[in-house]
């Protein structure tokens, strides 16, 4: 009996429409990416930049560490040594195409220098492209600098 009411009365149908009308109100939980950002958790870890000193030098004093600790091979460093006995850094790149963006860079680095950024824009279609290189890392961190201090917010 129950069954025939509901089939004369569309009582169904009005639920269903009920449950759209609901959902019509809600507010948004997609992005319109990439034309519009996502919001980035504070944890987020996004492509990794390399502090530099005041006057433009590296801090990374090229230990080596993260290339031990990365778990991805993805960080290659090359370093020789300067004419005062110093550490010079001829290479440093970084394969983000193989980055799984776990952090242990930045958990393994001595001197505060390699740091998980929270640039995610990535796409590009020149796998070349993936492999950065150390002053794109440092142009990383003044990027990074500029947003945080618009934001108000320290790196
Ligand atoms: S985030 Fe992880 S995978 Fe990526 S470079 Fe650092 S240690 Fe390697
Ligand atoms: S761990 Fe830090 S200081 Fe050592 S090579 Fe990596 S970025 Fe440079």
């Amino acid at each position: 009996m129950k069954n025939i009411f509901d089939t004369l009365l569309l009582t169904e149908i009005f639920q269903g429409l009920g449950i759209t009308l609901k959902h019509l109100f809600k507010k948004k939980v997609t992005y319109k990416y990439p034309f519009e950002d996502t919001p980035i958790f504070p944890r987020f870890r996004g492509v990794q930049y390399i502090k530099t000193h005041e006057n433009g030098a590296t801090k990374c004093v090229g230990c080596y560490l993260c290339q031990k600790v990365c778990p991805s091979e993805c960080i290659h460093i090359v370093t020789d040594c300067g004419p005062n006995g110093e550490r010079l850094i001829r290479k440093y790149e970084l394969d983000l195409s193989r980055c799984i963006y776990c952090g242990f860079c930045e958990e393994a680095c001595p001197v505060d220098a390699v740091h998980m950024g929270r640039n995610y824009h990535t796409t590009d279609s020149t796998r070349d492209h993936y492999v950065i290189n150390m002053k794109t890392l440092s142009e990383n961190y003044k990027k990074e600098l500029a947003d945080a201090q618009a934001k108000g917010e320290q790196l």
